[in-house]
């Protein structure tokens, strides 16, 4: 399985891939014209966001669980929203909490990445639009959620969308689904497996697609499972998608 990351090599954001335990430098455009460029060590490199997506459009109440949790009714199609570009943090990068906003949670979801222009793609297509897979932290202010008709303000914060540390071309499809695990400090607080999505994977991807153009980079949050709760400065918060690996964030208070 190849992974793609995105490194500070020698001062310099550059694409690299690891297949099978070798690290190459990706010459040219990893969504376009490329070729596996020089073999770096395995190790020892600053990974950054593995993408910087145009947008990353999340969708809510998808797992079976966690609608059952917030006691609400599965949804009839896609809840969708938007995060902003600048909400994105990569791996080890900090999560920061602003005052005076109240609760805010984590929540663990399987990242979809696009790998190339996507309109009006059908579901039987979708996989071929696919990078791979990415861990999500849809950080979320609670209580601004249930306060307000809109998600944009609670969920639109700068670093609230972790996302890292690799995009892995992970078979989403294969039986079985792909487990989605959200970690706080020691404890695991959410357990979950893709065959517990409402809308799967695919759908979605022509679900969005009729509404709007996904871009290389573009970024599709799927939904959390049940589990989810309360972060703190001082925490340590991470998630772990099967055969992508772990991203892992400190959460911090702001300073004004
Ligand atoms: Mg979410």
């Amino acid at each position: 399985m190849k992974k793609f990351y995105r490194i500070d090599y020698k001062g310099s954001p550059r694409h690299a891939i690891e297949d099978g335990g070798t690290w190459r430098l990706v010459e040219g455009d990893l969504f376009g014209s490329h070729r596996s460029g020089e073999e770096i060590a395995p190790a020892g490199h600053r990974l950054l966001a593995p993408v910087l997506p145009s947008k990353m459009v999340c969708i809510g109440l998808n797992y079976k669980d966690h609608a059952a949790e917030q006691n609400k009714p599965l949804p009839a199609s896609p809840l969708m929203f938007i995060k902003p570009s600048t909400s994105a943090i990569g791996p080890d990068e900090a999560i920061v909490i602003p005052s005076g906003i109240g609760r805010v949670d984590h929540e663990a979801e399987v990242g979809v990445v696009i790998g190339r222009r996507a309109r009006h793609v059908k579901e039987a297509d979708a996989r071929g639009y696919v990078l791979g897979l990415t861990c999500f932290n849809d950080v979320t202010a609670r209580e601004l959620q249930q306060k307000g008709a809109q998600y944009t303000h609670a969920k639109g914060f700068d670093t609230f969308a972790a996302i890292g540390p690799c995009v892995a071309d992970v078979d989403y499809q294969a039986d079985g689904g792909v487990g989605v695990q959200g970690w706080v400090n020691a404890d695991k607080r959410q357990d979950s497996s893709t065959q517990q999505l409402v809308f799967s994977i695919d759908y979605l991807v022509a679900y969005i697609t009729r509404v709007m153009t996904l871009l290389p980079g573009d970024i599709i949050a799927t939904g959390t499972p049940s589990g989810i709760g309360p972060l703190q400065p001082g925490d340590r918060v991470t998630i772990k998608v099967a055969g992508v690996g772990e991203l892992t964030n400190a959460v911090t208070g702001e300073q004004v």
